[in-house]
């Protein structure tokens, strides 16, 4: 038998290509890592304020992603998502490329344990270690399988908000790192007797070293998980020896790739879930911390304007103190707008938070429930607390902040409105600022309030917050009523 030349060159070429196609998909991933360990690296440090500081610079930096705003003169930027095809070298794109494409995983998982692993047949503690499933190894409630699946699709875009939609990066990045912060309020730059930027730097410092701890958790968890494959992998080795060789012996092995392969995706979403929200977390409280204080400065011209009015008494000192007053309130009126520019570019921020609880407050009242009750074992009850200490952070705490800056934003409305009519007398020939003035009152003091908003939906007030609050307890009351049901149908079975 000859061998024909011709399919012996082709069989060269069909290797070369394959080797290289495989090189290919080896040399992305290794990038995807090292891109990812750039993001994360200090996160696993539990280097809060490196962290930060990378992702705001990876975020202003330059970047090859398209920007979409050119044409806007602020310093705010955002971009458009692009394939590792086309951006194979741009860390971001690769590094969120590779945390879609393990949330997709990890999703059909979630999705695959509630559906079709729910039954008793599948749900065997062998089949669950195997797939990583730690809400059946655990016997949690299926359902949190569905919650999870949700998280996910939220993960997800707040990760891709983050880090292609985050307008006022560059702003907190100023306030936070930069030496001349002070600039992005408005003169004289202070916050009582304090530099504005400074305060806001200091306490973010502190609170970022106080969400460390979540980190810490974090990291206590994945030791944990390690552990629990490393066993595991021992266990099926061992059994492994019981048999004897056969041509089967390579199908365990390939069970203990998988297993490891399930549990380390486990371990990158638990890591990938913590970064999404501590970094939503920092950057939100920036962004109010700023707000409060340039609403405070704002607000203060028209305290100065009060001032003056209570102590000139007679109409000539009146008429001289004129000008000075309409200036003040022309300068209140412009950076009432751009505070008011400011709640419409944090607008990421909210969409995050209201889907955040609308999905985590009957979550948070499960969570609950399963801590009180005698179930479950010390492992799980510690990582349970950490997630419902972060819920319960956002559910009530953060959501408490934003109304007190929604009810500071729009307290100076009346204030303005009595300034207004007080020197509407007075004013004389200068018709077009009292226009303008009385124009800006009146879409300001409307019905129909400005403010942070729940998504598109409503603006978060007090009475709001109070609503939720009733919502969270009829829900407490509502799980506690399915559980018990629930524990009844166990024990009669
Ligand atoms: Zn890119």
């Amino acid at each position: 038998m000859s061998i024909n030349f011709n399919d012996l060159t082709m069989f060269n070429h069909q290797i070369i290509w394959m080797s290289k196609y495989c090189f290919g998909i080896f040399s992305t991933i290794r990038r995807q890592f090292s891109a990812i360990w750039t993001i994360l690296g200090p996160l696993v440090w539990i280097r809060m304020m490196k962290y930060l500081r990378r992702y705001f610079e990876m975020y202003i930096g330059h970047r090859e992603c398209r920007r979409l705003n050119y044409h806007d003169v602020n310093d705010g930027f955002i971009y458009q998502k692009t394939s590792i095809e086309i951006h194979s070298n741009c860390q971001i794109c690769l590094a969120t490329n590779f945390i879609d494409t393990i949330l997709v995983i990890q999703f059909l998982k979630f999705f695959h344990h509630y559906f079709f692993n729910a039954s008793e047949q599948y749900s065997s503690i062998d089949s669950s270690i195997l797939y990583a499933n730690i809400i059946s190894l655990f016997h949690l409630d299926p359902i949190i399988n569905l919650f999870a699946a949700i998280w996910i699709i939220m993960i997800a875009t707040s990760n891709h908000y983050l880090y292609y939609k985050n307008y006022l990066a560059s702003q907190i990045y100023s306030v936070l790192f930069k030496n001349d912060g002070h600039r992005q309020f408005y003169p004289p730059f202070k916050y009582r007797e304090q530099m504005a930027n400074l305060i806001v730097r200091n306490n973010l410092r502190k609170i970022s070293k106080t969400f460390g701890i979540f980190f810490i958790a974090i990291n206590c968890v994945q030791l944990i998980f390690n552990l629990i494959t490393i066993k595991h992998v021992h266990d099926f080795i061992l059994n492994i020896n019981h048999q004897n060789l056969s041509m089967d012996s390579i199908f365990p092995f390939m069970k203990i790739i998988l297993m490891i392969i399930n549990w380390k995706i486990l371990e990158f979403f638990i890591y990938i879930y913590g970064h999404v929200h501590l970094l939503l977390a920092v950057c939100a409280l920036s962004m109010l911390f700023i707000f409060y204080i340039k609403v405070w400065q704002t607000q203060r011209l028209l305290n100065l304007c009060w001032s003056l009015i209570v102590s000139q008494n007679g109409r000539k000192k009146f008429i001289l103190i004129m000008p000075f007053i309409c200036k003040q309130m022309l300068r209140f009126q412009c950076y009432q707008t751009n505070n008011l520019q400011m709640i419409k570019q944090s607008w990421i921020y909210f969409v995050a938070f209201t889907a955040f609880i609308f999905v985590n407050i009957p979550v948070n009242c499960y969570i609950i429930i399963y801590i009180l009750s005698e179930r479950g074992d010390f492992i799980l009850k510690f990582f349970l607390i950490m997630i419902f200490l972060q819920q319960t952070l956002v559910i009530f705490v953060f959501h408490l902040i934003i109304v007190i800056c929604n009810q500071h934003f729009q307290q100076p409305s009346i204030c303005f409105i009595n300034l207004l009519i007080r020197i509407s007398g007075f004013i004389g020939k200068n018709f077009k600022i009292l226009l303008k003035l009385s124009n800006y009152g009146q879409a300001f003091h409307a019905k129909n309030k400005y403010g942070f908003t729940y998504a598109k939906l409503e603006l978060i007030t007090m009475q709001e917050f109070v609503k939720y609050t009733l919502l969270y307890s009829q829900f407490l009351m509502f799980i506690y009523k399915y559980v018990i049901m629930q524990n009844r149908q166990y024990s009669y079975e």
